[in-house]
């Protein structure tokens, strides 16, 4: 079933299955989030992942998804999202995002989250606070009769609020049979505009956000995207369902439900 231009609506059943990936990517990124030490490589976090998405039937979405050579993103620092996993070893101090998907029985499960190494400081503490505090109110909005810009704008005004900046150029998508559907879920928007919210639609929710400005430049690489003023970026990010009860975390850490 589709609505408007290509948003696909699922059924009972495919969100079940949802939430089977939901669970497993969560499952997947708390290991590589415990993993995520000081001396440990990117490249050891993208082994972790994908052998637990493959131990439980699962593979993972990001592999070889128009060329992506690895199974997660692994995003130190200013490297805001896409950062390929590799031989770079983490230290105490840095920030890494960790983003993941799974696709277990035809359907796709998408989760970030960003995770200090060691010890931070306060300010950088703050913004890791402030990307998933940003998620959670982007989350709450999500429901039957809101639209898709009240999601927008609850994002971007925790994120203003504590004087970050919301990266525009990269955004949230709807997700299922495809890892990236309709509709584009931008980080800042206005209230009450955008397309219509309705049971049965399932977003990834995912704030990017930059401690200096919005502006964000890609890396000779292709896919790492990094802050043009090389201030620290953090990201975070679920897959949703909206249901009549409201929304459903399908990537929560504690088993899929419904919340607020
Ligand atoms: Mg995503």
């Amino acid at each position: 079933m589709t609505l408007g231009e290509m948003i696909v609506l699922k059924t009972a059943e495919d969100l079940d299955r949802m939430r089977r990936a939901g669970q497993l990517a969560a499952r997947a990124l708390e290991a590589v989030t415990r993993a995520a030490r000081s001396g440990v490589s990117t490249a050891a976090l993208d082994r972790i992942a994908e052998e637990f998405i493959r131990r439980h039937r699962g593979i993972p979405s990001f592999k070889n998804y128009r060329g992506f050579p690895k199974s997660i993103c692994t995003s130190v620092d200013e490297e805001v999202v896409h950062g390929i996993p590799g031989p770079r070893v983490l230290q105490a101090g840095e920030i890494v995002s960790i983003d993941l998907g799974v696709l277990l029985d035809g359907f796709h499960a998408d989760v970030a989250k960003t995770v200090p190494v060691g010890d931070v400081s306060p300010p950088v503490r703050r913004l890791l606070e402030v990307a998933e505090e940003a998620l959670a109110r982007g989350i709450a909005e999500a429901r039957p009769g809101a639209r898709l810009g009240d999601v927008s704008w609850a994002i971007q005004a925790v994120v203003e609020a504590a004087g970050f900046s919301a990266v525009r150029d990269f955004a949230g998508h709807g997700i299922g049979r495809q890892l990236h559907e309709d509709p584009q879920v931008p980080n800042v928007g206005r209230p009450g505009t955008g397309s219509p919210l309705v049971v049965g639609m399932t977003l990834a929710i995912e704030p990017m956000v930059n401690m200096g400005g919005a502006d964000v430049v890609i890396e000779e690489d292709g896919w790492t995207v990094r802050t043009r003023d090389r201030s620290l970026s953090a990201h975070a990010e679920h897959t949703v369902a909206i249901t009549p009860d409201g929304p459903e975390i399908l990537t929560g850490r504690n088993g899929a439900g419904t919340i607020y």
